[in-house]
């Protein structure tokens, strides 16, 4: 590593490997705009997005959904 700097910048690009959870989930009609809604406003919590798709059974996990708006997942690339 010739750039300290470049390194850095290596290391904050996501992770490869397969997309996250979210990459996966399809609602229906109503429930998917809100969703995707959701992740775009930021008064809405990862943890209420999870507990939506609990109530629809699906299963993430918050801090999946929270890597995923920050763009820290493979989804972003
Ligand atoms: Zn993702």
């Amino acid at each position: 590593m010739a750039n300290p700097f470049e390194e850095l910048q290596a290391l904050s690009r996501p992770r490869k490997g397969p997309p996250c959870g979210m990459a996966s989930v399809s609602l229906e009609g109503d429930a998917q705009q809100a969703l995707l809604d959701g992740l775009n406003d930021p008064a809405i919590t990862a943890k209420a997005i999870s507990a939506f798709l609990a109530n629809r059974g699906i299963t993430v996990t918050f801090w999946t959904i929270a890597r995923h708006r920050r763009g820290e997942c493979a989804c972003a690339r």
